[in-house]
């Protein structure tokens, strides 16, 4: 097939301006997009309409073709002989990857077609005590969001009536748009100018809300948190966060949770810890010892001969997970206390209690021996 002339090709003088050329090329470059065109061989046509464009439109290469047709200066290769794809879109810049964008862009956006919009995801912290957590507790806080107006109940509108469909987009929230690019004119459909994407216009807006259909509130909430509840444990509350917009669900609530350090009790997992200091006399002989636990008071068998740092367990006295229902058990540390300050009476019993140790073997004795033995 015989290459038509680029200036027939278009329609234009060979005298015609670089307006002329350019506004020939966009009438054709309608008429034959491959996306719209009805015309028989549009793809073919549309090639033909780029290839003569892309010369025509560059002086250089409009010299050039003008001096040695279709062929070019070095004969055979040519202007844009592989036609579409042999383009040299060099010369548009960064242009033709934007347009290229906007296109995919835009038929990709077309399909989504509402403008409503979730609320935003709210965060608060709250301080729990030690018992608090344990136990689950029912918070009350109060948070600034979105909520929805309760004058129009999101509506925006002053009264239903007020709210009519949109005469631009009737309806839908979409307009197409035509875009001349390099690549022909191209429809593309965005979100209706006139309404935003809602589709409907509003007459008289709400009063209270001024079209938004939500309001700023500072809504007191309950916030019930379950027993076992841990020192930087998170908790969600969907839909406690604010009003989405026109018909947007609303956003979550994240609540994240500090336990304030206990007084004698300290955690770990379910399982609770106290130290409780016994006397020399309460070690040595045996006592029983009140201790305390979340649940109150209990008591507990020290055995005589008790040492330092024994660990006792209180099976079923540590945390009850409110969820899983798995509980833990409280462990006693005892730490034997050395008295700093005797009464006489004490001293004196001190004293014939050193005097027994002489006659049994020393802990010192016992280590020296120890070591001797080592050495051998
Ligand atoms: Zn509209
Ligand atoms: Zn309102």
């Amino acid at each position: 097939m015989a290459k038509r002339d680029y200036y027939e090709v278009l329609g234009v003088s060979k005298t015609a301006t670089q307006d002329e050329i350019k506004k020939a090329y966009r009438a054709l470059a309608k008429k034959y997009h491959p996306d719209v065109s009805k015309e028989e061989n549009a793809d073919e046509k549309f090639k033909e309409v780029q290839e003569a464009y892309e010369v025509l439109s560059d002086p250089q290469k409009r010299e050039q073709y003008n001096q040695f047709g279709h062929d070019g200066p070095m004969g055979g290769s040519g202007f844009g002989g592989g036609g579409f794809s042999g383009f040299d879109f060099g010369g548009f810049g960064g242009g033709f990857e934007d347009i290229l964008s906007s296109v995919f862009g835009g038929s990709r956006r077309s399909s989504s077609g509402s403008s409503s919009m979730r609320g935003r995801d709210l965060k608060i912290g709250i301080t729990l005590t030690f018992e608090e957590a344990v136990f689950g507790v029912e918070k009350e806080v109060i948070i600034n969001r979105y909520e929805t107006c309760p004058k129009c109940s999101g509506l925006g509108a002053e009264s239903k009536s007020d709210i009519e469909t949109c005469p631009k987009c009737h309806g839908t929230g979409r307009v197409s748009v035509q875009q001349m690019t390099i690549l022909g004119s191209i429809t593309t459909e965005t979100t209706c100018p006139n309404c935003g994407g809602k589709g409907k216009t509003i007459k008289n807006k709400c009063s209270n809300c001024g079209g938004e259909g939500r309001v700023k509130n500072q809504a007191k909430i309950k916030i019930k948190i379950p027993a076992g509840c841990e020192d930087g444990q998170g908790f969600r509350m969907s839909g406690n966060g604010d009003a989405g917009l026109n018909g947007g669900a609303s956003g979550d609530l994240y609540i994240n949770v500090t336990v304030k350090p206990h007084e004698f009790f300290t955690r770990d997992g379910l399982d609770i810890y106290v130290n409780m200091p016994i006397t020399f006399s309460q070690a040595a002989l045996g006592a029983s010892i009140v201790v305390p636990t979340v649940y109150g008071d209990v008591s507990l068998k020290i055995p005589a001969g008790t040492q330092s740092g024994t660990k006792f367990k209180l099976a079923g006295k540590g945390i009850k997970d409110g969820r899983s229902s798995a509980t833990g058990n409280q462990f006693v540390i005892v730490k034997v206390i050395t008295p700093s300050k005797l009464s006489q009476e004490q001293k004196e019993l001190f004293t014939k209690l050193a005097n027994t140790d002489e006659k049994s073997e020393s802990a010192w004795d016992k280590i020296k021996k120890f070591f001797k033995g080592q050495s051998k």
